[in-house]
């Protein structure tokens, strides 16, 4: 009681103080606010900690990297909270608005993609577009021996920790392997569109074309014009196209997700040494569109003969 009514006393004359003075904490004499000792009993003046401006600065910047940590600590790689194949997260990150920083970074995406390079510690993953080359996934394993797991050039899907953009791409660390979240083609159910109406909306208007066909399975009837072996990709027209110099580079580039498929066309067509087929063969392709192609009117990946 005693103690409480000191402190009331304090309190009553801290009120009345004059502004800019005061009580001493140590001996509760007046002093300026701004004094650097007390006049009376020489003790410090100090700002309580928690009121100097710094403190707080540092309070939020510590309490950022917990929050950060604990939200990360809570991530399970085996519980993607988004599912897409390399071409839209690198979309998502570096077309448009570009999203994918606030969308993805500090959460667990799961990519299919397709492995572009094995390195000592990290497997590269490709986009299916042969045209967005320039940006990659780079993944780190959380088990370094799922690097011999793997094999280039094949369709993988990893889920790990997206660190957000690194130079040329964007980083997934503590990765898994695990094809249960594979995204893939819907074959089944594919929009089936004329091959001239796609290659004329390409060659119209990229953007809006884009709109309509990017990401989106694609069905269509047309044949084989040119057999690429070297990239394993093949060249589709409409059936009633020449070969005149004007339609040269008219058509769709095919590239297939099994190797058999592209064989199997091969074969069928039987190509000279320029990669013309010798025979006539009419295919209905299903596959992504991912755009317009290097010297062609759109690109069709992941594809399949039906
Ligand atoms: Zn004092």
């Amino acid at each position: 009681m005693e103690e409480n009514k000191e402190k009331n006393v304090v309190n009553e004359e801290q009120e009345t103080l004059p502004k800019g003075m005061i009580l001493c904490k140590t001996c509760g004499a007046k002093m300026a606010k701004k004094a650097k000792k007390c006049p009376s009993c020489g003790a410090k003046n100090k700002k309580p900690i928690y009121k100097r401006f710094w403190f707080w600065v540092l309070a939020i910047i510590v309490l950022f990297f917990i929050v950060k940590a604990i939200k990360r600590s809570g991530l399970d790689v085996k519980k993607p909270s988004a599912k897409l194949t390399a071409d839209e997260i690198i979309k998502e990150f570096y077309e448009g608005e570009e999203k994918g920083e606030s969308k993805y970074k500090d959460t667990v995406v799961a990519i299919t993609g397709k492995v572009g390079a094995i390195e000592e510690d990290y497997i590269r993953i490709d986009t299916f577009a042969s045209l967005s080359t320039l940006f990659s996934i780079h993944v780190k394993p959380a088990d370094k021996g799922d690097l011999t797991s793997v094999t280039k050039d094949s369709v993988i899907t990893v889920s790990g920790i997206c660190n957000g953009k690194i130079f040329g791409g964007i980083e997934l660390e503590k990765a898994i392997i695990d094809s249960s979240f594979a995204v893939n083609p819907d074959y089944n159910s594919a929009m089936t569109v004329p091959i001239k109406t796609l290659m004329q909306a390409y060659k119209d208007n990229k953007v809006s074309a884009d709109a309509q066909y990017w990401g989106k399975t694609v069905e269509f009837t047309g044949k084989v014009s040119y057999i690429a072996d070297t990239s394993d990709y093949i060249i589709i027209v409409p059936e009633d196209q020449d070969k005149s110099l004007d339609s040269l580079l008219d058509g769709i580039e095919v590239y297939f997700e099994n190797e058999a498929d592209f064989e199997k066309v091969k074969n069928d067509a039987n190509p000279d040494a320029l990669g013309s087929p010798k025979k006539t063969v009419k295919v209905t392709i299903a596959g992504v569109c991912y755009g317009e192609a290097f010297g062609y009117d759109a690109q069709v990946c992941r594809a399949k003969v039906k």
